[in-house]
């Protein structure tokens, strides 16, 4: 099993860049915001408590998000890897993960991180905004918000992979192409 997590501040490229892996490496993308944006769009319970936080920029709590991120991994027991998308955003998410995936053996390969200077990060959000119409990537507030969000909580993380030799640093500015090659390399580098 090949499992990566994709990571950065909103607007980085995770997105865009995890789709080219999904093709290239035959894994899965799971996109906690994706997952939430449609448990909203179902109108599920979840989906209605989740978009009150969403709304004004702050995280979902934990257990609302691993608990999403345990029925993709344990409904998947052929897969031939993840890609964690958006997860994780804190600590306990990200032991939470090593847990899931420890029980059946496995772990993440490595954490790529694209950095993406916060002027570029705003004007790519607001850019996907008018495109997406998602009311959180329209207002410079809400974005705003988010990635202070980002700055306290999930940018912490770098350490705790940086701690078991997994962080991977990509400059996640250029193009879409040269970012992809820069990151299969590094994928190359860690599987062979
Ligand atoms: P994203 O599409 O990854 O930018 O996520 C959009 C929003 O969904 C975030 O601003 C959070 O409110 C929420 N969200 C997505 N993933 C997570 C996560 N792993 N933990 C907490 N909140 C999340």
């Amino acid at each position: 099993m090949l499992n990566l997590v994709i990571f950065g501040p909103p607007g980085c490229g995770k997105g865009t860049q995890s789709a080219r892996l999904v093709k290239k490496y035959g894994i899965q993308h799971l996109s906690t915001g994706d997952l939430l944006r449609s448990e909203i769009s179902q109108g599920t319970a979840l989906g209605l408590e989740a978009k009150k936080l969403m709304d004004k920029g702050l995280l979902v709590p934990d257990e609302v998000v691993i608990g999403m991120i345990r029925t993709r991994i344990e409904g998947n027991p052929q897969s031939k890897g993840f890609i964690f998308d958006g997860f994780p955003r804190t600590e306990a998410q990200a032991e939470a993960l090593d847990r899931l995936l420890a029980e059946k053996g496995n772990s993440i390969a490595a954490m790529l991180s694209l950095e993406v200077e916060r002027d570029e990060l705003v004007r790519r959000i607001l850019g996907r905004g008018k495109d997406s119409g998602r009311a959180d990537d329209q207002d410079p507030a809400i974005i705003g918000k988010r990635i202070e969000e980002y700055s306290r909580k999930t940018a912490p993380l770098i350490e705790y992979y940086q701690q078991q030799g997994k962080y991977r640093q990509v400059i996640g500015q250029g193009t879409i192409e040269e970012i992809f090659e820069k990151l299969s390399d590094l994928v190359d580098a860690t599987v062979n």
